[in-house]
């Protein structure tokens, strides 16, 4: 581990705040350091009150903010003397914390400072960097962690015996640093927790950081506890176990999740070590992780021992936490398993991804524990009570309280353009997540999220149908929603001169490939949470069709009472099928410059007037 700092950069920070973003971001950069908001860092500046008066303010990372990306406007200004003040006393509850941060703050518009703020405040240091290293988290997660900690660093560090972060932490801290501080102590261990450093500047502060755990990687690798080599079985992808997995995790959430499915050659090597069902048990690798990567092995496929087993755990230390029972929803966050590969959990994709990335580091800290002498993380009652911790509770609440179809897939044929790509967008912005196929091969960039996926694809073509479901399910977990929008128009044509081979190309696209996406999104749509449902996009011309479009009107009416059908048959599973009739709808491909054209010349209008006839004359849009 390299310093990143440059002077040349440093010196065009205008403040100390500044000097303190600056080496913010550079932590933030090496996500071994400080992962998805990990970690928080603080400087405390002396400086006029509104009256003139001279008042020492902690301005220290808020709560939301990503070291990462942090700017100056992510630090929250509170009074130091109020801070100390807190330190002192024997009880503080969560709430009352929070609430003290808040009403102390000298800016209304900051975020709430982070829960290790009164830490902060409490280190006798103008700069103070905290990061939970993945090589100190190692480490520490050993049976005899804290002697290789004290033989590793000596007397140049304090060591601090696991505490849940939060007032019991800072209050510890303040009791004990002042007592075991000195003039060469170079920063402060907490056990299962992560690394403080201090210094007079940014830059010393920082550096610090960087040359204490650099010496706890050289010592992992002299221990040869660093490199892994990964060795994985291949094994075949079980879209219908992941699907009753999800399903069965969202049961028990009390709402629709997303189950992202991770095989990658490291992440099946874990998955199938030999030791897997016991050394996935001792929970996550550092307590302040926000997201609860407690999980269980889910050996031999038993979906739902696996579930029921996770709520053993829930029940049996729900009743003494913390938080209230009723605010805490008792679904697992990461799902191991040597056929089905590390799986996440989440309110949303992003919050599977974000679940993913904190296990993959967990991944690598457990085999480098486990070869540096035995991986051991807390007791389960300490890991319950953070991964259920109300103020982070609340943190995710509030990030994913909104969006009606939060938590949900969604799957649309002919998803590039047209009324396809307005349901896309609009479902988007519902909070589903949405898989769009599209021969256009623009499909696969057409957004920028990690809730959408683009698969080129012919419908037409059965194979690439079958494949595209299982990536629905290996992104997402399964499929709530499918919308059958992809058809094809060819021009205005009368019946004597239709030809069989036109007919059979409009029937394969606009009713062939319809069917087949039913009968493989069957077993899916079953397993949907709050009920599968499915859309046809039929058309107006099934009530009255028009001159010249023969085969694209049998097509839609074939499709229609195959939706129909559908819908009688699949009404006992809960699937709801609806079919939508768009008319005069022109924004679509469909609708070229010359078929549009066309069609007004037939009608004997103008194209505008064609455009507009309707009642209200008004132009309707695929959105
Ligand atoms: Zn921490």
């Amino acid at each position: 581990m390299k310093s990143l700092w440059n002077d040349n950069e440093a010196s065009r920070c205008e403040s100390e705040l500044d000097l303190r973003v600056y080496s913010s971001r550079l932590l933030g950069s090496d996500p071994s350091l400080a992962l998805h908001g990990g970690g928080n860092t603080s400087v405390k500046i002396t400086e006029p009150d509104l009256f003139g008066e001279a008042e020492e303010i902690l301005y220290v990372k808020g709560s939301g903010w990503d070291l990462a990306t942090i700017e100056s406007a992510g630090f929250t200004p509170v009074r130091m003397a109020h801070l100390l003040k807190l330190a002192q006393l024997d009880f503080l509850s969560d709430n009352e914390m929070v609430n003290q941060l808040k009403t102390h703050q000298t800016l209304a518009s900051a975020p709430t400072a982070s829960v290790e703020a009164i830490l902060h405040a409490v280190l006798p240091y103008k700069y103070v960097d905290h990061t939970h290293a993945d090589a100190i988290v190692t480490i520490t997660n050993t049976e005899d962690g804290e002697a290789r900690i004290r033989n590793l660093y000596g007397d140049r560090l304090v060591v601090i015996p696991y505490v849940m972060p939060g007032f019991d932490l800072a209050r510890m801290v303040a009791e004990r640093f002042p007592r075991e501080a000195h003039e060469g102590t170079l920063g402060m261990v907490l056990m299962n927790h992560g690394l403080f450093t201090f210094g007079d500047n940014a830059q010393v502060s920082y550096e610090r950081m960087i040359r204490l755990v650099d010496e706890a990687e050289s010592y992992l690798r002299t221990q040869n506890a660093w490199e892994l080599v990964p060795t994985a079985e291949e094994t075949e992808i079980d879209s219908q176990s992941i699907a009753t997995l999800r399903r069965s995790i969202s049961d028990v959430a009390g709402f629709p999740v997303i189950l992202q499915s991770h095989r990658t050659e490291a992440e099946m090597s874990f998955c199938q070590r030999p030791d897997l069902a016991e050394i996935s048990q001792r929970g996550p690798a550092t307590p302040d992780h926000v997201i609860r990567t407690k999980q269980l092995p889910m050996l031999g496929n038993e979906v739902m021992d696996y579930v029921l087993a996770y709520q053993q755990y829930f029940e049996a230390y729900a009743g003494n936490a913390r938080t209230p029972v009723e605010m805490l929803d008792p679904a697992p966050r990461v799902v191991v398993d040597p056929v089905l590969g590390m799986l996440s959990v989440g309110k949303n994709s992003r919050e599977a991804d974000i679940v993913a990335d904190i296990y993959r580091h967990t991944m690598e800290i457990i085999q480098r524990a486990e070869s540096l002498g035995g991986w051991q993380a807390l007791p389960a009652r300490d890991i319950f009570e953070v991964e259920y911790w109300e103020l982070e509770q609340a943190k995710l609440r509030k990030a994913g309280a909104t969006a009606p179809f939060q938590g949900e897939v969604a799957l649309v044929t002919g998803a590039a353009s047209g009324i396809g790509r307005a349901c896309v967008e609009s479902l988007l912005n519902r909070g589903a997540a949405v898989v769009g196929l599209d021969l256009d091969s623009a499909i696969a960039y057409q957004h920028d999220s990690t809730a959408f996926l683009g698969i080129t694809c012919d419908v037409t073509d059965s194979q690439a149908i079958v494949s595209a479901l299982q990536q629905t399910v290996l992104r997402f977990g399964g499929l709530d929603m499918l919308v059958l929008n992809a058809g094809i128009f060819p021009g205005g044509c009368p019946v004597a001169e239709l030809t069989s081979e036109t007919w059979r190309q409009v029937m394969q696209v606009n009713l062939d490939a319809n069917l087949q996406l039913l009968r493989e999104s069957y077993a899916l749509l079953k397993q949907a949470p709050t009920g599968g449902r499915v859309v046809v996009i039929g058309s107006k011309n099934i009530a009255a069709p028009g001159q010249g479009a023969a085969a694209y009107s049998a097509s839609k009416a074939a499709l229609n009472q195959l939706a129909r059908v559908t819908a009688l048959e699949w009404a006992g599973d809960g699937i709801r099928i609806n079919s939508l009739h768009p008319d005069a709808v022109f924004d679509t491909s469909i609708w070229t410059e010359e078929v549009l054209a066309a069609r007004a010349a037939h009608y004997g209008l103008s194209v505008d007037a064609y455009k507009k006839r309707n009642l209200l004359k008004t132009e309707i849009t695929s959105r």
